[in-house]
């Protein structure tokens, strides 16, 4: 994101300034960074500041990280309740993504999630512009075959005949889902990516968010969402709609980046620099077993079961398979077995 940038560690630098007199007089180390970046370009940065100061709750850390990072100020908002309704949170790593943002961790759940992140409409444009690898489309689904593969398989054996993929991308698992018997279709906010999937894998997908797409309530048997839950600005939100979407005593299946080691990450002081973070950006949430469940639970979902997630292939294909093979293993035996993977699954049946 910034190559050749320095590593900084907050815990070193001034503690919050107070708003309110000339931005400028409250920051004691400009003649630091005139001597090491430049007037022009410390000028550049202060009047930036200047523009979008409000949002930002550390001046001088954020000069310090926009001068070392070289970013253009992208738009930035406060979390202030995680989604489980606790307004009480810590701050446990600041890092750049675009801008300066913050890792808080739930006291209540453990949840993880950025605050301050980038507005809605930044995110937008960054995925637009930045996320999808539109020459890659047949890799893009062939190295997720296992991960759909698992999907299937706690669908079926729940008797799922209609399943709605939200966060489809191209809707390479919509066709894998149709190829396999089921009815399937999907959504994407990606306009871009779902003319794509329409046109070369001819799947059946609706451009926006779920909550916006007025589907026909309690038509679909199941919901799942793979590898895009941590991507959406109000998880509530979300499994509400999904909620809707399914029949009572429905399914939802959610495949998830396993946050028990950037919580670790988060707190060890490598990771407490600007420069790397342990979630991986672009992501707004660090889900666990544990936090997912506590989420689903108090949004109208009865969790039936997590379970280690299969990877995308990859070079390392023999020792993740063997890791996972491990993993499921240890848990048939003893049920309260973390989950150790990088990914996992869990399935909620809709309970009201
Ligand atoms: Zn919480």
């Amino acid at each position: 994101m910034q190559p050749g940038g320095r590593r900084f560690d907050p815990c070193t630098l001034p503690l919050k300034t107070e708003h309110g007199a000339p931005l400028r007089n409250s920051l004691p180390s400009l003649q630091r960074l005139y001597e090491r970046y430049g007037e022009q370009a410390v000028e550049s940065q202060l009047s930036a500041l200047e523009r979008h100061g409000s949002a930002v709750d550390d001046p001088n850390l954020w000069l310090e990280a926009a001068l070392a990072g070289g970013f253009k100020f992208m738009p930035i908002e406060h979390v202030h309740r995680c989604p489980c309704g606790s307004t009480e949170t810590t701050l446990l790593a600041r890092f750049v993504f675009w801008n300066l943002l913050g890792i808080r961790e739930c006291d209540r759940c453990r949840l993880l999630f950025v605050s301050p992140r980038l507005t809605q409409e930044a995110m937008r444009s960054v995925f637009a512009e930045h996320y999808f690898d539109y020459a890659d489309l047949k890799v893009w689904g062939e190295r997720r075959r296992a991960v759909f593969a698992d999907v299937l398989q706690l669908l079926k054996s729940r008797g799922v005949v209609k399943v709605f993929d939200v966060g489809a991308a191209f809707g390479h698992f919509v066709k894998y889902a149709q190829e396999r018997g089921l009815q399937a279709a999907g959504s994407d906010i990606s306009a871009k990516a779902v003319n794509v999937g329409r046109e070369k894998l001819g799947v059946d997908l609706y451009t926006g968010a779920l909550a916006d797409l007025s589907l026909p309530e309690e038509s679909v048997d199941a919901v799942v969402s793979l590898d895009t839950f941590y991507y959406v600005a109000d998880p509530r939100a979300d499994l509400e709609a999904m909620r809707r979407l399914v029949k009572p005593g429905g399914v939802i299946v959610l495949r998830l980046r396993n946050s028990l080691w950037s919580r670790l990450l988060a707190r060890v002081a490598g990771f407490r620099t600007i420069n790397r973070s342990a979630l991986p950006a672009p992501h707004l949430w660090g889900f666990t077993p544990q936090s997912i469940s506590h989420l689903l639970e108090v949004s109208g979902w009865r969790v039936e079961e997590c379970q280690p997630g299969a990877y995308s292939i990859s070079a390392f294909g023999p020792v993740q398979s063997a890791a996972i093979a491990f993993n499921r293993f240890a848990r048939r035996g003893w049920r309260g077995a973390p989950i150790l993977t990088r990914s996992f699954n869990v399935v909620a049946t809709r309970v009201k």
